[in-house]
This record gives C-alpha cells, sequence and structure tokens, in this order.
C-alpha cells in the first residue's frame, strides 16, 4: 500500500439504489429542475415548488412559538435526551391539542412525538412493512410514501384522486386494487398536492371502505386547520372506531416552522385492534432504533399548543386564503394552462397543461426547465406527484412576489403558446 490507496482498490462503493428512491422525492426533481436557473437574470427568483413559507414574512410564527423555545432551552431541563416516545408534557398536550376534534379522548400513551411529519411517514411505513405487503397510495399524491415503501420493500399500489369530484378518492378503485396483502391506505387531508379538503361524508365513505378490507388509515394531516373554502378540516380520527387510524402531523405547517423538526404519529383507534395486531409494539420497537426531535423542542410543544392565539391561526388563513385566489384567477387569464378546481387548503394547487397548445415543449419537466432557465421561476413538474403534463404550484408566498412569479408565468406561455 502506498500514498494510502489500498492495495485492491477500496471495497465500498455506491450501490445506486438510493438514487432511485430519491429521484422520486420532490427535494429531488426541484434540485434539477434548478439546474437550469439562469445565473445572468439579475431579478429574485421565484419559489412556487417546495411549499416552505416561512423565508416571508408575512409567514413568520407567533411569538408565543418562539418564546416557548427559548424558556424550554433556558430552563436547562430540556439538554438530556428524551424518553423513546417522547416527553411526556408534550405527548400530553398533542393528545389534549387532537383530542379537541373528536367524538373521544385521545391518552398521551396514543401519542408518539417524531422528526416533523416526515418521520412519522418512516415510522407508519416500517411497522407495516413485511414480505409481500402491499399499501395504496392516493394519485396524485406525496411522493415521500412511495420513496419510503421503496426503501421497505412494500409495494405500491396507485388509487386516483379525481379532479372533476374535488379530488374525492376513487372508492371504487380502491376496492379493486386492495387484497388480503393490502396491509393500508393514505390519505392527505388538507391535500398536498391538490389543494382540496376532503368531507365529513367522503370521510366516513373512506372509512367504512377500509373496515371491508381490513386495512388501516394512514391520515397525513400535517395540514390539519390550513383550510379556506367551504369545507371544515375533519380529522380522520373521528372515524377510529369504524376502522384504526394513525394520524401524522407536525408543528411544521400550521406553526410556520418546517426546521424545527417537531412531529407526531397518534393511533386513533378507540377498539383498540392496534394494540392487538401489536403495531403499537412495533412503533415502539421502530423508534427504539431511530431518533428523536431536540428535546428542548419537545419542552416548548406544550406551551406552543395550548397558548397560540387565534388570531395567528387566522392571520395566516387569510394570506392563504387570498393567495389561493390571486393564483386561481390569475391561471384563468393564461393561454395553454388551466386549473380544474380552485384550491380550498393547505398551500398547492394542481394545474393541468395543454400540450397541444403549447409549440416546443414536449412535457412538465421540460415546461419548468424552461420556465426556470427564461423566467427564474421554479415550479414542480406533475410527475414528481405522479402527473405527467400537470403542474404543481405553492401559493404560501409573499403575495406580491407571487404576482411577480404569476406574471413571469404568463409571459413565458405567450411566449411558448402556439400562434
Ligand atoms: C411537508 C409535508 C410532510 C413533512 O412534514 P415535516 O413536518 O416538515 O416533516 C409530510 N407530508 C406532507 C403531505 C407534507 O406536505
Amino acid at each position: 500500500m502506498e500514498n494510502g490507496v489500498a492495495r485492491r482498490g477500496w471495497n465500498f462503493k455506491s450501490y445506486g439504489a438510493l438514487a432511485d428512491a430519491a429521484q422520486l422525492t420532490i427535494r429531488g426533481t426541484l434540485n434539477t429542475i434548478m439546474c437550469n436557473l439562469d445565473g445572468g437574470d439579475t431579478r429574485p427568483t421565484i419559489p412556487l415548488g417546495h411549499g416552505d413559507p416561512s423565508v416571508f414574512p408575512c409567514f413568520r410564527t407567533t411569538p408565543i412559538a418562539e418564546d416557548a423555545v427559548i424558556s424550554a432551552l433556558r430552563s436547562a431541563e430540556y439538554n438530556c435526551y428524551a424518553p423513546t416516545a417522547g416527553i411526556l408534557p408534550a405527548r400530553r398536550a398533542i393528545a389534549e391539542y387532537l383530542s379537541r376534534d373528536l367524538p373521544y379522548e385521545l391518552s398521551s400513551d396514543d401519542v408518539f412525538l417524531t422528526v416533523g411529519c416526515t418521520q412519522s411517514i418512516e415510522i407508519a411505513v416500517s411497522v407495516l412493512a413485511r414480505p409481500g405487503a402491499n399499501i395504496l397510495l392516493p394519485n396524485p399524491g406525496y411522493r415521500f410514501y412511495e420513496a419510503r415503501a421503496a426503501c421497505s420493500g412494500v409495494e405500491v399500489r396507485h388509487f386516483n384522486l379525481i379532479p372533476e369530484r374535488n379530488w374525492e378518492v376513487d372508492l371504487d378503485g380502491i376496492k379493486s386494487l386492495a387484497d388480503e396483502n393490502t396491509v393500508a391506505m393514505v390519505l392527505v387531508n388538507p391535500g398536498n398536492p391538490c389543494g382540496n379538503v376532503f368531507t365529513y361524508q367522503h370521510l366516513a365513505k373512506v372509512a367504512e371502505t377500509a373496515k371491508k378490507l381490513g386495512i388501516l388509515i394512514i391520515s397525513d394531516e400535517v395540514y390539519g386547520h390550513l383550510t379556506f373554502g367551504c369545507n371544515p378540516f375533519v380529522p380522520m380520527g373521528v372515524f377510529g372506531s369504524i376502522a384504526p387510524v394513525l394520524t401524522l402531523g407536525s408543528i411544521s405547517k400550521r406553526w410556520l416552522v418546517p426546521g424545527w423538526r417537531c412531529g407526531w404519529l397518534v393511533t386513533n383507534d378507540p377498539n383498540g385492534i392496534l394494540k392487538e395486531t401489536k403495531i403499537v409494539d412495533d412503533i415502539k420497537n421502530c423508534l427504539n432504533v431511530s431518533s428523536d426531535p431536540a428535546t428542548f423542542v419537545q419542552g416548548a410543544i406544550p406551551q406552543i399548543l395550548k397558548t397560540t392565539r387565534e388570531d395567528f391561526f387566522n392571520k395566516t388563513i387569510d394570506i392563504l386564503r387570498q393567495t389561493a385566489a390571486i393564483c386561481f384567477d390569475k391561471i384563468k387569464e393564461i393561454d395553454g394552462i388551466t386549473c380544474p378546481c380552485k384550491p380550498v387548503g393547505s398551500m398547492f394547487v394542481m394545474v393541468k397543461m395543454d400540450v397541444s397548445r403549447l409549440a416546443d415543449i414536449s412535457d412538465d419537466v421540460d415546461f419548468c426547465c424552461k420556465l426556470a432557465k427564461e423566467e427564474s421561476v421554479v415550479i414542480l413538474p406533475g410527475s414528481a406527484v405522479g402527473c405527467k403534463n400537470w403542474l404543481r404550484i405553492t401559493f404560501a408566498i409573499g403575495p406580491s412576489s407571487l404576482e411577480d412569479g404569476l406574471e413571469r408565468l404568463k409571459s413565458f406561455c405567450q411566449r411558448h403558446v402556439k400562434k
């Protein structure tokens, strides 16, 4: 061996499998799109791709949350490791917070703290994995589920959300996809990427369907309460006595602090089915071989959940209602793209490309690459959420940047639409 080089070469190298899983994620796709940005453009880049409004001053979190973290940190009570499932006061506070919208009381034992909703997804998919298992995922959908299923070797089957019915679940599709190896279905409500909010009646039908099929419902409610249309937010846990529900959430979206990395995985299961099937034990096992949110952020959770004032939530909702309307109205003016449903929740809207009207654009990825290059506007191609030749636009950015971005999108389409 000379100069530190092993004689027969190094024994380790990339196996390539992770690249496939990463390509599925929104982050992976956006990185590809952003490679096209033109460094010579002096205009600011408008980020309509991923949903992180926290960088805009109008979406700053409440001082109550900031103070809660500061006092937790300064108390020196949270410099320790936390218990596997999270510190008890935080679990209790989350149980109380979620029970407000339920017909029964959750206990702190139902709540597990996670590193954002992202880790809740990892845990939920991992505990359900077994040879031959399959999981039903929505299309369009939040592809992190697909990526995690790939990591755990769980087969994915897609059911459709139907744009003509405000993105409701195709329940007949679910029945025809499921078999005895189907372990769960995933719902994201309020919806990412569709900006829809399911009605009480529809959720009840979903629960009945899950019961018939003998499957668990994983309900991703990371956008819980971020609704600004006619449909109020109804948590899936309301139907937990029909079929067991794992509710996933975090403070990332409602409190506008995705960087704080604190979320939860909650069993909504008044009949104790998840205990009986030992899924609860596996959640604990899984957390035991994993990491947990910073203890001082856990320490801040009770104060954040109990003392945040309605006027903070209302302000966020008011801005989102306004920016959703700006987005929907502006897209109506643009030739070459259409928006089938006005967004009524979350931070996103799905927009359909009319490829036959566009002159020199082959598909959604091509559209987004050229848009980034020519207009310094970043949009997510629909294929990253399972819908080729659609686009996902976030409206959770400052209103003036949004108007600027949409104006540039309009000029782009004007240049590329067939004359
Ligand atoms: C943002 C998001 C997550 C991840 O939430 P974090 O708390 O930031 O980890 C999970 N699911 C959906 C649908 C999301 O949009």
